[in-house]
């Protein structure tokens, strides 16, 4: 058995170029599923996408770690940057869906079987639609108390949101006012049972990273994300040391060495590798494994397109410290026409429960794909009020 292709399909969708990658074999009707959908990157992915081919053409599909191996430590730079790191993850996750065809299972049973009955879903405040996510203010707490309550009437038991403006290295009240202003609009809204997270984007400084912190202590947050820069792994550490909620990180971090870093800190509680960047389900079931002994849960980043979806979902039914799947619905309205899905999103709850279609469980409508193709994807630019740059 021989891989004869490896092609890659944008599908643009507003904030994302989608980049589905769709590994061929020589076996009449067998070919596999990826996506490596990297935000205002797509040229650069979809290159190193063409450059990874000239090492997998003509092999075996179903040595994915040998193929791992190669594409992570051949041509001499290591794939831990995150755009190789990002191709070689939709490569990856690809070949999985090829070898769950061959054998005839869903993923998560090549991983040992399904470890739950059914995945939780979240979703980000407008169901991922970019101005209700991104654009809403904290300035304007009654507006993200009735999109809670929109979150919650459409069956989620829990939900993400921008609640911490940008916010230069040191200031004053204002922005924490900001802050606590939502989560306590939100949480009236939304009651004492659901859970909500709040996502810094990383744009506070450590120290005011442990502020926001401390102000929301209070609500009870299931986890509280990207507090300051993972550049430096102590500094999130000191924000997890400083308050009793879990903090969340790990969506820029690629690699299992990054994440061992932050294991050995105990930097958080919650590690959000994204299957698309880290370097695949190859990878992130290392990371899992090593996790697992610290005893920090794992909820994959995913506000992609519907192949890095299924990917979390696969993995999540075999990882038994996964405890939430991010998901958005509204980014774009033709969202499930580019896709045929095998499980369902129950309405009451949105829960998914194990599929038992082969692979990933999901085929791409190329036809629908092609009406959306390649547009520069919509700028997020942040600059602080004396025009200085900030971070988005
Ligand atoms: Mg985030």
């Amino acid at each position: 058995m021989k891989i004869t292709g490896i092609e890659t399909l944008v599908c643009h969708a507003r904030m994302r170029n989608w980049v589905f990658v769709k590994i061929l074999t020589d076996q009449d009707g067998l070919w596999g599923w990826g996506e490596a959908t990297l935000e205002w990157h797509t040229r650069s992915v979809i290159g190193a996408i063409e450059d990874l081919s000239t090492l997998l053409i003509g092999e075996d599909p179903r040595r994915i770690e040998h193929l791992w191996q190669i594409m992570y430590r051949q041509h001499f730079w290591h794939g831990n940057g995150i755009v190789r790191a990002t191709a070689i993850s939709g490569i990856d996750i690809a070949l999985w869906d090829i070898l769950g065809k061959i054998h005839g299972v869903p993923c998560f049973e090549l991983w040992g079987g399904p470890v739950r009955d059914y995945i939780r879903t979240y979703c980000h405040l407008g169901g991922g639609k970019m101005e209700l996510f991104y654009e809403t203010h904290p300035k304007d707490a009654k507006r993200f108390g009735e999109l809670a309550l929109q979150a919650v009437e459409d069956g989620f038991t829990a939900f993400k949101s921008m609640a911490v403006p940008p916010t230069m290295p040191i200031e004053g009240l204002t922005p924490i006012h900001y802050a606590e202003a939502c989560v306590s609009a939100m949480r009236e809204s939304a009651g004492p049972e659901i859970d909500i997270m709040v996502d810094c984007h990383a744009r506070p400084s450590p120290r005011m990273g442990i502020r926001f912190a401390r102000a929301l202590e209070p609500y009870g947050l299931y986890f509280f994300e990207e507090p300051c820069w993972p550049e430096t792994m102590a500094d999130i550490a000191a924000v997890q040391n400083a308050v009793s909620t879990p903090i969340a990180t790990g969506e820029r971090l690629v690699s299992q060495h990054h994440f061992r870093e932050l294991f050995e800190l105990r930097a958080c509680s919650v590690i959000q590798p994204d299957i698309t960047h880290c370097g695949g389900l190859s990878e992130a079931r290392r990371i899992a494994a090593m996790a697992e002994s610290y005893r920090i849960a794992i909820a994959p980043h995913n506000p992609q397109g519907p192949v890095s979806t299924a990917a979390s979902l696969a993995f999540g039914f075999a990882t038994p410290s996964y405890i939430i799947c991010e998901a958005v619905h509204a980014d774009v309205p033709w969202r499930y026409d580019v896709v045929s899905e095998s499980y369902t999103v129950e309405k009451n709850g949105r829960t998914v429960k194990p599929w038992h279609t082969p692979g990933l469980g999901i085929e791409i409508i190329e036809s629908e794909v092609s009406k959306h193709p390649f547009e520069q994807e919509v700028l997020q630019r942040v600059f602080y009020p004396d025009g200085s740059v900030g971070d988005w």
